[in-house]
């Protein structure tokens, strides 16, 4: 069944269950524009740097995200849930791009530099400069128009704009010039008050977390440093704690109130954080009773991935034949 449709592509590593930075920076708008446009969710096995380390733990993920898209609501009849790897074409697509993109490029990169830290002393694996140009790939395979992402992604949707536009003026008209969206809350804080909530940073608090380890983070998260008695004046501005509030608390009137007491002194941190475990609870339950549903039925979701990634595939071969006829590949006819 082919749409009329214009296309979303967006993905996920899987590097572990999905957190609440993943829903309010791209989950959230995924859900809402499920209807209006044709979208492929994918799942980047490609793109995770510790593969070789750990195939167990790629191979649990890739149900965990699944699970997780399930979870909150994404609809498997109607959007493409399709595994990277099993569709080899974004390998090959990938090499051929990775011409039209300069290593320079590549280096100036401020998402790619702040990850590049995480390396350390470890040697940097050529795959990871490979990375950003598979997601250049990703997006054009299906010839994507929009991609919800977080703010992190925006270098490599620039990229991919700017790759699109040099392989069509090299060969011709094969890919539309996409556009990113960002979600809500562009890049959410870590509970520890990282700049990031990440799986990697191991700060993050989870779709799947029971309530009881919910109320067990929020009670440990970082808050105003500079407050020491619940009777001095808080901070709210930067405040990992009324920044959750403000993402997840949907009563404002109870954010406006505790904000306000925070500010003069007569809330403690206590109170606060209760009431944000109780509005995250209450986000989460829904999702929570989803999950439970479709862990109870791994066929389904193992079908979800079938369908959707034999549908992705069959996209992929009509434009890798375009992108093989364009760069004149025939040379045998
Ligand atoms: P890792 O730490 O392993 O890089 P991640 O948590 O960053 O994992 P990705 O798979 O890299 O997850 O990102 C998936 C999508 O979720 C991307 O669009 C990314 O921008 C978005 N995202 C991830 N974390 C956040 C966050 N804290 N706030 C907003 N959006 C986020
Ligand atoms: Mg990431």
């Amino acid at each position: 069944m082919t749409s009329s449709k214009k296309r979303i592509l967006t993905g996920i590593r899987p590097t572990g269950p999905l957190h609440l930075g993943h829903y309010a920076g791209a989950l959230e708008n995924w859900l809402r524009l499920q209807e209006e446009y044709e979208c492929f969710f994918l799942i980047a096995d490609y793109q995770v740097s510790d593969y070789a380390d750990d195939i167990d733990l790629v191979r649990k993920a890739v149900f965990e995200v699944a699970l997780d898209w399930l979870a909150v609501g994404l609809d498997p009849e109607r959007s493409h849930f399709h595994i990277e790897s099993l569709i080899p074409e974004h390998a090959e697509l990938t090499l051929w791009l990775s011409w039209y993109v300069p290593l320079a490029r590549l280096q100036r990169n401020p998402t790619l530099k702040a990850e590049m830290e995480s390396f350390e002393t470890k040697s940097v694996p050529v795959a990871f400069f490979t990375y950003p140009v598979m997601q250049v790939a990703n997006i054009l395979m299906p010839k994507a128009h929009l991609v919800p992402v977080g703010e992190d992604q925006l270098p490599h949707i620039e990229m991919t704009r700017e790759v699109a536009r040099r392989f069509n003026r090299l060969f011709g008209e094969v890919f539309p010039e996409p556009e990113a969206l960002v979600g809500r809350v562009p890049r959410l804080v870590g509970l520890d008050g990282n700049a990031k909530m990440s799986k990697s940073l191991k700060n993050a608090i989870y779709l799947k977390d029971d309530a009881e380890t919910v109320t067990k983070k929020v009670k440990r998260m970082f808050t105003d440093p500079t407050r020491i008695h619940a009777t001095d004046p808080g901070h709210v501005e930067g405040n990992p704690v009324f920044m959750y509030h403000d993402a997840f608390n949907p009563n404002e009137a109870e954010v406006q109130d505790l904000k306000e007491r925070y500010v003069k002194g007569t809330v403690g941190d206590v109170e606060v954080k209760e009431k944000l475990a109780l509005a995250l609870n209450a986000f989460l339950d829904p999702i929570r009773e989803r999950r439970a549903h479709y862990e109870a039925r791994p066929k389904l979701v193992r079908e979800a991935l079938a369908a959707g990634t034999s549908h992705a595939k069959k996209v992929a071969e009509g434009t890798m034949a375009e992108v093989r006829a364009a760069l004149r590949l025939n040379y045998l006819e």
